[in-house]
């Protein structure tokens, strides 16, 4: 099983900062549209929906849902 190592660079949608996060990209995961992770800032804890695609392009950058429960990603 191919795994990848992304490197994503978004700004945060609460404060702004930037946020650089690195994941595990497992290939089976991926979908023809792109993947979703959600990821906490580590300033403002808001929590941002990153769309990417497994070559590292970010799509976009949501706020997202509180009420969803949400495995929580460890940054490096
Ligand atoms: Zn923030």
């Amino acid at each position: 099983m191919l795994s990848l190592l992304l490197s994503l660079r978004f700004g945060c949608t609460g404060c702004g900062d930037p946020i650089e996060a690195t994941l595990q990209c497992e290939s089976a995961a991926d979908q023809d549209g792109g993947a979703a992770v959600k990821i906490a800032c580590p300033g403002c804890r808001t929590r941002n929906q990153v769309i990417f695609t497994p070559d590292g392009t970010i799509h976009g950058v949501t706020r997202a849902r509180t009420y969803e429960r949400i495995p929580e990603m460890s940054l490096n």
